[in-house]
């Protein structure tokens, strides 16, 4: 059993180890099962040697950030799951020489408290990302974004874990962030500096709450979801991106239901979810308006949230 092997595997490391973790329930949606084993480190270091000992092992490694755009299968998922939410993975240190300003933020930071942060000390470089719950990594993985721009806009550097267990520092240069994409060739993100320009703290915070208040209005923030379902096509014709939700809204899917979830009727791109539903319900509830919608429009939709099962996580 890997839970009682874990032990002995990592326990000359600074780091917290739960077998049989509930991580469904640290989700967004709030469902799914467990990981065989969570384990939080507490330093670079120990995440460093603990990343090479299961690549040495071929121990199926995932990262958790704060589960916004994450499905976990009802049974759970296999190997172990790290979450970087220790107060060394969620520091936010300031730098400025001359008139460059940056900010570094672990990738364990919160969105909302970073950026909360830099709003109250009038730095704007990450406005765009009000109101989008992520970690800094999990942001930077999925490029997170909308129409007011999205987070590799601001990126000057991403640090991650390289092949051979060293840090690894990519400038912006070697970096593309497209349409919820990234180049990122390392699995694991651990910090990232932003640009920052100085700014009237004021004149930020409103700006920051009418990004955030547009946000409340079309989408419905307070429901258990794991944001868009789906990304927006390539209309082949335009090269214009066609909204997801509007086909699945023309396919009259909105309000649909399969068990506990349901196609939301704010926003027909986002599967909500009641505390009766299971993560079955939301897989099943996803291929039926994939299916639906082909039939309808002809257009394939290609999944945005992340779906971790026991043997592989699914993007597809
Ligand atoms: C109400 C709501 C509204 C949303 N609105 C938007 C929106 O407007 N725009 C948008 O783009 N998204 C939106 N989303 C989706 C979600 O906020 C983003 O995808 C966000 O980037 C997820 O970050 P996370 O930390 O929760 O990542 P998780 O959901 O925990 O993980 C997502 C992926 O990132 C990987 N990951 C996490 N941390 C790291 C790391 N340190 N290193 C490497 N990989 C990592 C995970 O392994 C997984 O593959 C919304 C979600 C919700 C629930």
């Amino acid at each position: 059993m890997l839970s009682s092997s874990a032990s002995t595997m990592f326990s000359d490391l600074e780091v917290e180890i739960t077998p049989d973790a509930p991580i469904g329930p640290m989700t967004w949606y709030g469902i799914g099962g467990h990981a065989d084993i969570l384990i939080r480190p507490l330093t670079i270091e120990a995440l460093t040697t603990l990343v090479m000992r299961c690549r040495r092992t071929r121990t199926d490694l995932r990262v958790f950030g704060k589960g916004a755009n994450l499905l976990v299968a009802d049974d759970g998922v296999s190997g172990i799951v790290i979450t970087l939410d220790t107060p060394t993975f969620r520091e936010i240190t300031y730098n400025a020489e001359g008139d460059v300003h940056t900010m570094r933020a672990m990738a364990g930071a919160d969105m909302a408290a970073t950026l909360m942060d830099a709003t109250r000390r009038g730095l704007e470089g990450l406005s765009q990302m009000a109101g989008i719950p992520a970690s800094i990594g999990g942001a930077i993985r999925m490029n997170a974004g909308g129409k007011y721009g999205c987070i590799g806009d601001a990126i000057e550097t991403v640090t991650c874990i390289g092949r051979n267990g060293e840090l690894v520092t990519y400038p912006k240069s070697e970096l593309t962030f497209t349409y919820r994409q990234t180049n990122i060739p390392d699995p694991i993100i651990i910090a990232a500096t932003f640009r920052v320009t100085p700014t009237d703290p004021i004149a930020l915070r409103e700006k920051v709450k009418d990004i955030f208040s547009y946000k409340k209005s079309t989408q419905p923030l307070a429901d258990h979801s794991a944001g868009c379902t789906f990304k927006n096509p390539i209309d082949p014709e335009t090269g214009e991106f066609i909204p997801a939700g509007k086909l699945i809204d023309r396919a009259g899917l909105k309000g649909y239901c399969i068990g506990g979830a349901t196609v939301s009727t704010h926003h027909a791109n986002f599967i909500v979810t009641n505390p009766s539903a299971t993560a079955s319900d939301v897989m099943r509830l996803l291929a039926e308006v994939r299916k639906r919608v082909f039939d309808h429009s002809g257009i394939q939709l290609e999944q945005e949230v992340v779906i971790w099962r026991r043997k592989e996580e699914d993007t597809a």
